[in-house]
Formats: structure tokens, C-alpha cells, sequence
């Protein structure tokens, strides 16, 4: 079975235990709050500091916080709340679509919690999801960008709302530990199978205009295994003269 498939096999065992966390948003133990409509949903969430008015406290953290500890102060600077909103759908899985599932009948957050942490992750099911990501970012060359997409992140959500999807610089060192582990592979695969081996050199433009270089390697193994691994596919500045792509190449 090829990596590709094993991971799709995998991926679709990934279903279950959303029905339990979902609930009808018209469920009538569900009071919709009847004031502030207009405003945004972090404010049931977050208390603003007593002394200035820009720095915010998220309630549920606060919560669970030992008496003696300070919370995690937020800027609302201006009255943005996006960082807000942010923290709130990525730690307690509270958007602006569900919120009203974590707010009692008086439009404070709910006390019991359970809800709350349901949403969380197994932390085995954390980092299963964290290197599906990474494979569906490398393999499909997705940017990094897609990692702060609100349609992505809803999607990503819907799927396992308790999922806490990674910021960019945290996919960026991941990628980079995926590039040693696979180079590692590579080694090892060329060390103990290749008796002789072909280089092909590709040089194209990219619709974008841009000029790459490419090579592949290619070789039969003793038991007549076919292998294709791409060495590297860089970039390479016009003019393209031989010196160029020697330079590129060695
Ligand atoms: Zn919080």
C-alpha cells in the first residue's frame, strides 16, 4: 500500500464522534440572547480589564486558572476582536456560529464545562490531524495562508471541531522536519538499493512565468523495483546559458 493510499484509508475512519459534540441550534434549551445582537460574540466570552479598556480576559480560561495566577491578557485594541474570536474558536471550539451553545439562559458562559472540552482533541488524534494537514499542504503544494482561511478553518472544524489547527510558523517547522525525515529516507533508500542510476534534467516556465529546474533521478533495483524520486526543483533565474545551470546543478 503506497503512503497516499494508507493515509486516505485512514482519513476516512475520521467521522465519528462528531454527531455527539453537534447540537440543533434551535434546541430549546437554547435562549438567544435578545440584546446586543449587534455586537460580537466574543463579548459574552471575554471581561474587559477593570482599568483599561483595551485589554480583555477570556472568562473560560479564567476559569480554570489557580487563584493565584494572572490571566492571559488580549488586546482589543481600537474594539477589534478578530485575536478575540481567534482564541476563542481555536481553544474552545466557540465561533460565531455555535456560540450560543456555550451561553446559559443569562447570556453568561456556561459554568459546566464539559461542553467546552469535548471539543477538545485526544492529543494521539491532535497530531494525526496535525500530519494529515502537513501531507495535504505538501502533497496538494498548498500555502501557508490556507492555514488562516476562514472557509479552510470552518471546513477543518466541521470536520473535528476540536482540532486546533496550527499557525503558520508551527507548519513551517513541521514541513522542515518532514523535508530531514524524507531526505533520511531517501538516503537510505539510495544506499541500499541503487547499483546505477539516471539523472534527468527538466528546465521549464511555469504559467506564472517563472523558470524551474528539476531533477529526477531514476533506477532499477537488484530485485527489478522501478524507482522515481525527484532530487530538487528550484528556481532558476533568466538568462538560462550553460554556465547558469551548471551553476544551478553543482
Ligand atoms: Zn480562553
Amino acid at each position: 500500500m503506497s503512503e497516499t493510499d494508507s493515509i486516505v484509508t485512514r482519513s476516512s475512519t475520521f467521522s465519528n464522534d462528531r454527531k455527539k459534540h453537534k447540537r440543533s441550534a434551535t434546541s430549546p434549551e437554547i435562549v438567544k440572547p435578545i440584546d446586543r445582537t449587534n455586537k460580537s460574540h466574543t463579548s459574552y466570552f471575554f471581561r474587559k480589564d477593570t482599568d483599561n479598556n483595551e485589554i480583555a480576559y477570556c472568562i473560560l480560561c479564567e476559569r480554570k486558572l489557580a487563584s493565584n495566577r494572572k490571566p492571559y491578557s488580549y488586546s482589543r485594541k481600537g474594539g477589534l476582536t478578530s485575536n478575540l474570536a481567534v482564541h476563542l474558536r481555536d481553544k474552545h471550539g466557540v465561533t460565531k456560529n455555535n456560540y450560543l451553545e456555550y451561553l446559559d439562559v443569562n447570556n453568561e458562559p456556561k459554568e459546566n464545562e464539559a461542553q467546552v472540552t469535548n471539543y477538545r482533541c485526544s492529543e494521539t488524534r491532535q497530531q494525526e490531524l496535525l500530519r494529515l494537514l502537513i501531507t495535504f499542504i505538501i502533497k496538494f503544494v498548498q500555502p501557508l495562508y490556507i492555514l488562516q482561511n476562514n472557509a479552510f478553518r470552518d471546513f477543518v472544524h466541521g470536520c473535528e471541531p476540536g482540532f486546533q489547527i496550527p499557525c503558520k510558523k508551527t507548519a513551517k517547522n513541521l514541513i522542515h522536519e518532514a523535508y530531514i525525515w524524507s531526505k533520511d529516507q531517501l538516503l537510505n533508500l539510495l544506499g541500499s538499493t541503487v547499483t546505477s542510476i539516471h539523472l534527468t534534467i527538466d528546465l521549464w516556465t511555469a504559467r506564472s512565468k517563472h523558470d524551474f529546474i528539476r531533477v529526477t533521478a531514476t533506477w532499477l533495483a537488484s530485485d527489478f523495483t522501478f524507482y522515481e524520486v525527484l532530487l530538487t526543483c528550484n528556481h532558476l533565474e533568466y538568462p538560462h546559458t550553460g554556465e547558469a545551470i551548471s551553476d544551478e546543478l553543482y
